[in-house]
């Protein structure tokens, strides 16, 4: 099967299967190569954006990591001054600078306070003379009290008791007296404004955010700002994207936002060993905005080139039906002889070298039936040119009648005589089809006013295997069978003789 698929010859006589195969492998092709396409530019497009996202969850890590350096750095300076004996004999100015030193401390970030073991404020960054406050109660003095070994504590977000009431974060360490026992406290307090301070200065596009949030889930600040004051210190511990966030140190996903059930692009990193996420949330809509509009352009461009293909295809293809019909009836015209729609002599020619030559080769019988109207002339003369050849017509329609095999041929040999090639039939066979041949024409309705009918005489050869060798013969003895036909009176069929 695939050597006839591959065939010219298959090709020539299925050429709109070829074309129409063509081009859906064509269609097939391009619809191919463009999705391909597409789907790699739209995969660099989240690349350059999870890599921007990255470089700024980075630069706000490092930042971040700077200023807790500082704001420890403070603490222990606080806490290697009060451990110094000498430091109630200093005046109290430079008590305060020793305590909260001033490269360290920026008032603009937030307070430094020391407090005592029952949580007052002794010492205080922003005043000389301390605001008067206890802490005792808070979480991260009590958790200071109770474990020794809690280095830097940063606290959850809450809002300040002292000052201008913003919201902060506290940083703060235990202070432990010469036995080790738990003596104080140092707790510095960052503004979250601080951090969105520095968001701001990022660019991160319209629909986008930085957040910040601790490992409990709350939010400590966003950029652009929440709608509400009260979405800082929200907990989003229960949300399953921040829930798959906390499993990874860093990294990006993409997910469905579960408030706007809108496609974000999360990009995250946890800030070195703090219990803070910085986390850059981008709106796949606004990343892939200007690659949907070149999917979509490109995308219609390649339908309608598609469909000029398919289009093309079917004129192309109604074009070389056409064709092949017109060349069909050309053959067909070729092989025709005009008067009486049988096969003319020369595809009588070509059938006969063939079944011949089949015939040879299968060792199967072959028949050959001359048929001659008789007194034909005589006819013409007493019904003109155009009566002979209505007469004509009708010996040729019964001619095709009386054969039923496919492989049987009548053809107009020429003038009033006509052959019959009857493959694979015998000279009992012949007999039969030629008799039956001449009773049919001789039954035939003579022509008004004439009382003579229409007759025919019929010679029959018969190849039989083994016994001639050439198809000269064989047409020569069906002649010669219609000479004895006619010389015994006509109307009648001769077989070769004995
Ligand atoms: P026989 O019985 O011996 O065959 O006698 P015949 O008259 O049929 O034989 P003959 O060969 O003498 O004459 C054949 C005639 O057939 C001659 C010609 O006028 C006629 N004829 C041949 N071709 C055509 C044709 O296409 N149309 C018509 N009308 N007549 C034709
Ligand atoms: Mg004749
Ligand atoms: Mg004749």
């Amino acid at each position: 099967m695939p050597n006839r698929l591959s065939s010219p010859a298959f090709y020539r006589s299925h050429p709109e299967l070829f074309l129409n195969l063509g081009s859906c492998l064509a269609v097939l092709a391009i619809v191919a190569i463009v999705s391909y396409l597409l789907g790699r530019e739209r995969e660099s497009v989240e690349q350059s954006a999870v890599r921007a996202a990255n470089n700024i969850v980075q630069l706000i890590e490092s930042d971040i990591l700077r200023n807790v350096e500082l704001y420890d750095r403070s603490l222990k300076g606080l806490i290697w001054a009060v451990s110094r004996p000498e430091l109630t004999r200093l005046p109290q100015p430079l008590r305060q600078r020793l305590l909260f030193n001033d490269a360290l401390v920026d008032h603009q970030r937030g307070d430094v306070l020391w407090l005592d073991k029952q949580g007052n404020v002794v010492g205080d960054s922003s005043s000389a003379v301390p605001r008067q406050a206890n802490f005792a109660e808070t979480g991260d003095f009590q958790a200071h009290l109770n474990d020794p070994r809690l280095g830097l504590l940063v606290g959850p977000p809450f809002k300040a008791r002292l000052g201008d009431l913003d919201w902060c974060i506290s940083f703060s360490r235990r202070i432990d007296d010469a036995h080790g026992n738990f003596a104080g406290l140092a707790a510095g307090a960052l503004r979250l404004s601080y951090f969105s301070e520095l968001f701001k200065r990022l660019d991160i596009g319209a629909d986008s955010s930085i957040n910040l949030l601790n490992v409990n889930g709350q939010l400590l600040a966003r950029e652009p700002a929440p709608a509400q004051d009260a979405a800082v210190g929200a907990s989003y511990a229960q949300r399953p994207n921040f829930r798959r966030i906390l499993s990874q140190t860093e990294g990006s996903f993409t997910a469905r936002s579960s408030v706007t059930q809108r496609q974000k692009m999360y990009t995250f990193a946890r800030v070195g060993d703090l219990p803070l996420v910085v986390l850059v949330i981008n709106s796949s809509d606004e990343v892939f905005q200007s690659w949907r509009r070149t999917a979509i352009l490109v995308s219609v461009a390649t339908g309608v080139l598609c469909i000029g293909i398919v289009w093309l295809t079917l004129l192309l293809g109604r074009e070389l039906r056409r064709r092949h019909h017109a060349e069909q009836g050309l053959v067909a015209l070729a092989a025709t002889d005009s008067l009486t729609g049988l096969a003319n002599r020369r595809q009588l020619d070509q059938v006969l070298r063939l079944e011949w030559a089949r015939a040879q080769r299968n060792r199967q019988p072959l028949a050959v039936l001359m048929v001659d109207v008789d007194h034909f002339k005589a006819f013409n003369q007493r019904h003109g040119h155009a009566g002979g050849d209505k007469a004509l017509h009708n010996v040729a329609r019964t001619l095709g009648r009386c054969i039923r095999r496919p492989a049987d041929l009548a053809a107009r040999y020429g003038g009033e005589e006509f052959q019959v090639v009857l493959p694979e039939t015998g000279l009992a066979g012949a007999r039969v089809l030629a008799e039956k041949i001449r009773a049919e024409v001789a039954a035939l309705t003579p022509f008004e006013g004439d009382s003579q009918g229409i007759t025919v005489s019929v010679g029959i050869g018969v190849f039989t295997p083994g016994t001639q060798h050439d198809l000269t013969q064989l047409l020569s003895a069906a002649d010669e069978a219609l000479y004895r036909a006619k010389a015994n009176g006509r109307d009648r069929v001769e077989g070769p003789l004995d």
